[in-house]
């Protein structure tokens, strides 16, 4: 299949798992044993949770060989430095551009005026980890545990140290380059052949959530599911077409063209690790960053460039502390923009961690975090539109960071889209 009818069949399986899930949803009773339980979370549920687990199964391997790859082809230890800084701090800044867009953008629509909590259920918050923590767990004590617990700073960690010693190396450090570059062809050919089934893995997945979803809890946070989706578009239209026209010098036209499909697997799996193997391959194949600077940037994305879940956070923190009536001062607001920037690092991109590491920022500026219940009714809708904006930013980044390094090939990037 060429990856003109690729594209299309994955926007295809898209819309009719949602028209099918929805359609489910109206007419299907929830404890009806048929359709419920044998279909949609039975052999719809298969379907799309093992096309999740078929991806999930290439990151480990992805990102290391990948990653070793990428630092081990790199010619000089400075310019690796160089990525990782400049990687680190525009992840930063767009996180704190979004988190600042959302608290303009939500105290100025005021989603959580007149809210009566009375109605609202208890919420118990799952411990966060601490700045700290998070920091010294950047280095792995076991990387064989790290891969196996799927840790992915510390995968990367250890795939830099890895590349750099096989560059220092001379010829044994040659040997294991080349065969680590058949090794990265294979994976990126296994991916391939798993994008054949996608259509059908994103089409499982939608009918599964839309037939189980349903909509009436956003009728009932109808302006707080609207402002968040707000400030997503403006980030994700204004932000990143900004980077990437004036700061890449390229048309954001042709990167959104090109980044689509990874969005339509993003908002369809409400993961970013679990797209990493599709972003990394359409972030080289088909926006031309190099393997040198993609292998690092955008699994470091995947991990802890959060954009769309800080423009979350920073809604759901107005929102909170509105239906509370508590007032956060301004003091309180740069906390805000602090924390949700921080915690993107610790947290992992897999569904509705956004929600755990809300209970850090909520704490941190004197918020009930009670609070989340509130807003846990719409989050799986919000989780998939967020992290469709996680993913991009990731793009985003590597596309602006190869050019500034000259590891950008605009040959591909220009190349006819489908
Ligand atoms: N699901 C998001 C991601 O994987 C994280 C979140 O906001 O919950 O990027």
């Amino acid at each position: 299949m060429d990856r003109g009818k690729l594209t299309r069949n994955i926007l295809l399986g898209m819309t009719f798992g949602f028209v099918l899930g929805s359609v489910v949803h109206m007419i299907a009773p929830a404890d009806d044993g048929m359709t419920m339980v044998y279909f949609i979370n039975g052999l719809f549920d298969i379907g799309g949770k093992m096309f999740i687990a078929s991806l999930k199964l290439l990151v480990v391997p992805l990102v290391f060989v990948s990653l070793v790859c990428g630092a081990s082809n790199l010619s000089d230890g400075s310019s690796m430095g160089r990525i990782g800084i400049k990687t680190l701090g525009l992840y930063l800044i767009t996180t704190a551009i979004a988190v600042s867009l959302a608290l303009i953008v939500a105290t100025t629509i005021n989603p959580g005026e007149g809210i009566n909590l009375a109605a609202q259920s208890e919420f118990v918050a799952k411990d966060s980890p601490s700045i700290k923590q998070v920091l010294i767990n950047i280095v792995p004590t076991n990387p064989i545990k790290a891969m196996a617990e799927g840790n992915m700073l510390q995968v990367i960690v250890f795939a830099i140290l890895v590349g750099v010693a096989i560059n220092k190396c001379g010829e044994p450090g040659q040997r294991v380059r080349a065969t680590l570059n058949d090794w990265n062809a294979v994976i990126m050919r296994l991916i391939m052949m798993l994008m054949m089934v996608a259509p059908i893995g994103v089409f499982c997945l939608m009918v599964t959530l839309f037939a189980n979803m349903g909509f009436s809890a956003i009728a009932d946070l109808l302006k707080y599911f609207l402002t968040v989706v707000l400030v997503l578009l403006l980030h994700f239209s204004g932000t990143f077409s900004l980077l990437i026209r004036f700061v890449a010098n390229l048309n954001p036209i042709i990167f959104y063209k090109k980044f689509a499909p990874v969005m339509a697997y993003a908002f369809s799996m409400a993961s970013s690790n679990a797209t990493l193997p599709i972003t990394l391959q359409n972030v080289e194949k088909r926006i031309g960053v190099k393997n040198e600077v993609a292998s690092f940037t955008v699994p470091l994305g995947a991990t802890i460039n959060m954009d769309g879940t800080a423009i979350m956070q920073g809604v759901a923190t107005v929102f909170i502390s509105q239906a509370y009536n508590i007032d956060i001062s301004m003091t309180g607001y740069l906390m805000v923009v602090l924390t949700a920037t921080l915690a993107s690092i610790g947290a992992a991109g897999v569904p509705g961690v956004g929600l755990i590491t809300l209970a850090m920022v909520l704490t941190q500026v004197g918020l009930p975090v009670e609070g989340i219940a509130l807003i846990i009714g719409v989050d799986r809708l919000l989780d998939m539109l967020r992290t469709a904006v996680n993913v991009t930013g990731d793009a985003a980044v590597s596309t602006v960071v190869a050019r500034s390094e000259n590891q950008f090939d605009e040959a591909v990037f220009n190349a006819e889209v489908d």
